[in-house]
């Protein structure tokens, strides 16, 4: 099982800092509103493979599509690499080509590769392999979220139709439902990475997105966790165990599609 955790970082390597325009004290709040703070502290499993991002995603984002085409968060100045805030203000100067093959080959490809030859890994040596793409989102949308309803859920997961088995999104949100939290499916986040290699290809990989709500652990004005920060990561421990016991206990069948395995 391998936890893809790709926000939770607010890394701004002194040597790309100039490609952000605002002062330092913007930057911070930027990076407290877009950052899914901790999130590599909630999301941990031994055994469990940890890809983490190291830089923040206002650097360049490795969830979006490289393409503008196919990323719609690029209309509102979020893609790959973002020109805009949250809020719609500037972000970054132009950025010269050479600066930007940097980007995409220095920290985008070399993630994205790392992920695939993890997947790889499981693949050979299991026969299938399972990515939980780990996040965390605001309790307030943002100006740039594309759903802007109110309350927010407090888990939010998110499915891909053909690489989410619905066993194990039912399994999830029930087991979450059962700690006794509000749960929406693909709202107001949706989808799960997978990586483009086998994206709509191959059932085998499958993937499931876990966002939690941040007002859950961390004061989300100060950036820090709060008191109910250890037992938020209990209940996530378990979560994944139960994820973990689902890969374990089925198997991809002829088709790719996952089914028990006593059931074969
Ligand atoms: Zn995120």
């Amino acid at each position: 099982m391998i936890l893809h955790i790709p926000h939770s970082s607010d890394v701004i390597p002194r040597n790309l800092r100039d490609q952000i325009v605002l002062p330092d004290d913007d930057l911070a709040a930027e990076l407290t509103l877009m950052t899914d703070a901790f999130t590599n502290e909630l999301f941990a499993l031994p055994e469990a493979t940890i890809l983490r991002f190291p830089i923040s995603r206002l650097l360049v984002d490795v969830e979006r599509f490289p393409d503008d085409a196919e990323e719609p968060m690029s209309k509102v100045g979020m893609g790959m690499i973002y020109a805009l805030t949250s809020s719609g203000k500037k972000l970054k100067r132009a950025l010269q080509p050479r600066e930007m093959r940097n980007m995409v080959s220095l920290y985008y490809e070399a993630h994205h590769e790392a992920l695939l030859r993890e997947v790889k890994n499981e693949l050979e040596k299991f026969g299938k392999a399972l990515i939980v793409d780990c996040h965390s989102f605001p309790s307030h949308p943002l100006q740039c979220d594309k759903d802007q309803s109110i309350p927010r859920p407090e888990f939010c997961i998110g499915t891909d139709s053909f690489h989410t088995p619905k066993a194990l999104s039912q399994t999830t949100a029930l087991n979450l439902k059962k700690m006794g939290y509000r749960v929406r499916m693909n709202k107001p986040y949706e989808g799960t990475l997978v990586p483009t290699a086998f994206y709509r290809k191959d059932r085998r990989v499958a993937s499931i997105m876990v966002e939690v709500n941040r007002s859950l652990y961390m004061d989300e004005t100060a950036g820090e966790k709060n008191s109910a920060f250890d037992s938020i990561k209990k209940q996530l421990q378990s979560l994944l165990l139960s994820i973990r016991q689902f890969q374990q206990e089925s198997q991809p069948d002829a088709r790719g599609e996952w089914r028990a395995i006593t059931q074969q």
